[in-house]
């Protein structure tokens, strides 16, 4: 029925500016859990949601459904779902607002892009049946855990500070949206206390990873957004591990922001096998793990909202510090019970790896010098890139 309804819309999107003139029938109407919103953007309907496509206008109508009833827009003056949207040359970042109560000229920024590959050149493993990527970990799954929380927050009444939802278009093509944005400020940036990133979630890495999860860059808000983060990792049952801003690879929206000043926070899965392929559907998405994501999250949000111990932007943190080599031990160890699954060359590197990082950790925080910040940084980033090329196997069945 849902499909229907999208099909109907989807025949008048070119004479109804956004497909949401009519908003009340144009989707239920009714909020939509988190699997509904996960589900409804990466229908093949919405096309995998590339900039400028009509599944993008499809997307923004159905964001529109969804935040229109529990943020402002960011362009008041506006008329309807115009008033969410930033429009530049090659996309549309979607944008709203919930006003803050005491602290209203403070804002949390909380985001996640909204755009995918859809079915250009990157998205791989095309067939006849399916020539989509659905991009449902990477990243509706994200986009779902901003509306949820944001909701949440406003189901308690007016948030202390406000808060300014921050859905991307372009990511997929170089971090254009936000670029724009950090560019073309509509609330200035010096206004954010910090933003929160969703980038694929969901997502599991290996068998041994189920239960592991990351969140990184927090030393870009100093002392008091390393421990807000730390703090609000125990309120899921997942393993947060936190990293430095660099282990992110600046391939997110958080880095846009980090490179401008603002203290920004990364949660992501880093990549699978079902990553920009055709498979990254509503089934690859482990919706137990992203329930326990959106709660660490919410834990972080909610503090941010509040506290009077604001994140201050420290530009002069070093790359890579002890604590790295401390969280990424347990992960690497994990997944050497699982080294099988990789070629046999990325065996002995994975292997030699773990030796490495055992050895940087028993030498204590004194001794972590240039020579150790290469190792840990060049064992995570191939790492990162051998768990992208095994199979896509969302679920880590055996064989
Ligand atoms: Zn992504």
């Amino acid at each position: 029925m849902r499909h229907k309804v999208i099909t109907a819309c989807m025949a008048t999107i070119f004479t109804i500016v956004g497909c949401s003139g009519d908003s009340e029938t144009t989707f239920s109407g009714a909020d939509s859990s988190v699997f509904l919103i996960v589900e409804t953007l990466a229908a093949d309907e919405m096309g995998g949601r590339d900039n400028l496509s009509p599944g993008s206008l499809l997307a923004q109508s159905f964001l529109y459904e969804e935040l229109a009833k529990i943020a402002q827009p960011i362009f008041p003056a506006a008329q309807g779902i115009e008033g969410y949207l930033q429009h530049y040359d090659v996309g549309t970042n979607f944008l709203a607002v919930v006003p803050g109560g005491e602290l209203a000229d403070e804002y949390v920024m909380i985001g996640a892009h909204y755009d995918g590959h859809g079915s250009d050149d990157v998205c791989e493993g095309k067939t006849a049946e399916d020539d989509i990527c659905n991009g449902a970990s990477d990243n509706a799954a994200g986009v779902a855990a901003v509306i949820d929380i944001v909701r949440s927050i406003v189901a308690d009444g007016v948030p202390r500070r406000s808060i300014i939802v921050t859905l991307w278009d372009g990511e997929e093509d170089g971090l254009v949206g936000s670029q724009y944005y950090v560019e073309n400020p509509v609330i200035p940036l010096g206004k954010m206390i910090a933003y929160v990133n969703f980038d694929i979630q969901g997502a599991n890495l290996l068998p041994s990873l189920r239960n592991y999860t990351v969140l990184v860059g927090a030393e870009t808000g100093g002392a008091n957004l390393i421990e807000a983060s730390d703090q609000a990792r125990e309120s899921s049952s997942l393993d947060t591990v936190m990293l430095s801003l660099i282990f992110g690879q600046g391939r997110s929206d958080h880095a846009v922001l980090a490179r401008s000043g603002v203290p920004a926070v990364f949660f992501t899965d880093a990549n699978n096998g079902c990553y920009h392929t055709v498979k990254d559907d509503i089934d690859a998405v482990d919706f137990p793990k992203l329930e326990q994501q959106i709660r660490t999250a919410n834990a972080l949000i909610r503090r941010l909202v509040v506290t009077d111990d604001v994140p201050v932007f420290d530009d002069e943190a070093p790359l890579s510090v002890y604590e790295d080599a401390e969280e990424l031990l347990p992960i690497v160890e994990a997944a050497q019970s699982d080294i099988g699954r990789f070629p046999p060359e990325a065996q002995v590197t994975a292997e030699q790896f773990l030796v490495d990082l055992q050895a940087i950790v028993d030498a204590g925080p004194e001794a972590f010098d240039t020579a150790a910040v290469g190792t840990v940084l060049v064992g995570a980033s191939f790492l990162v890139a051998t768990l992208r090329t095994l199979e896509c196997d969302p679920f880590l069945a055996d064989g």
